[in-house]
């Protein structure tokens, strides 16, 4: 028996988008999707930052996508949007959980998302592999007619939101006690998205948001991936 499940099948969706290609590192495959993170044997090992941790999932994003400039607006509204979910979780939680976000939120595709009702909203509080948490659902829905709305007056989203980058970038963290929380850039872009609409995006969330997609690069000194470009080691697109 065919059901409206049975269309969005985790086969269905697709792990690739421009701003999260793992096997762009180093020719590492890692498996997202079914938490296969294997890490490649010349880069385990490695000093990172310390909050990269042990954890497979959060080792993955900490090496290939943590820092990393994002200039795709697909991306960049599904980063903005699990920020938001993360608050009061911790972020391998949200990582575990990425795969069936991706699945229950169409891909996080703003246009469908901005058209969700009732039924949706069901669906998506009865999914256990999400995080089924009714204002952040509610809010993902608002913030996708928000993102809408910004795309069309910018352009693009990544237009809008690089333009909230530091003129100089700050400097690099030593070690994980001078990570900062927010910054007046950081200020400046929560107290914006709310006026445009958008709900969880706090002056700490949009922080990490900015840290995630790489208008800041906040790995420490010590850290592998501190050192130089951080595109160094990915290949050209
Ligand atoms: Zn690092």
């Amino acid at each position: 028996m065919v059901t409206a499940a049975a269309g969005k099948s985790a086969a269905a969706v697709p792990i690739w988008t421009p701003c999260f290609a793992p096997w762009r590192l180093l020719g590492k495959k890692a498996n997202v999707m079914t938490g296969g993170h294997e890490l490649h044997d010349t880069i385990a090992g490695l000093t990172r930052c310390e909050w990269a941790g042990n954890d497979p999932i959060m080792i993955a994003y900490h090496d290939e996508e943590w820092g990393v400039p994002c200039h795709d607006d697909r991306d960049l509204f599904e980063r903005l949007i699990l920020e938001g979910f993360q608050a009061g979780l911790s972020w391998s939680i949200i990582l575990r959980k990425r795969p069936a976000f991706i699945q229950a939120f169409d891909r996080f595709d703003a246009q469908v998302i901005s058209n969700y009702g009732p039924e949706d909203m069901a669906r998506l509080l009865a999914n256990t592999g999400i995080v089924r948490n009714r204002l952040k659902i509610e809010s993902a829905i608002t913030n996708a007619q928000a993102f809408l709305n910004t795309q069309d007056a910018f352009g693009t989203f990544n237009a809008y939101i690089w333009a909230f980058a530091p003129d100089i970038p700050p400097l690099r963290p030593s070690s994980l006690s001078d990570l900062r929380s927010t910054s007046p850039e950081s200020d400046a872009m929560s107290k914006d998205l709310k006026r445009r609409g958008f709900r969880f995006v706090g002056s700490t969330i949009s922080y990490a948001f900015m840290q995630s997609i790489g208008l800041v690069d906040d790995h420490v000194e010590t850290c592998f991936r501190a050192s130089g470009n951080p595109h160094a080691t990915l290949a050209p697109r």
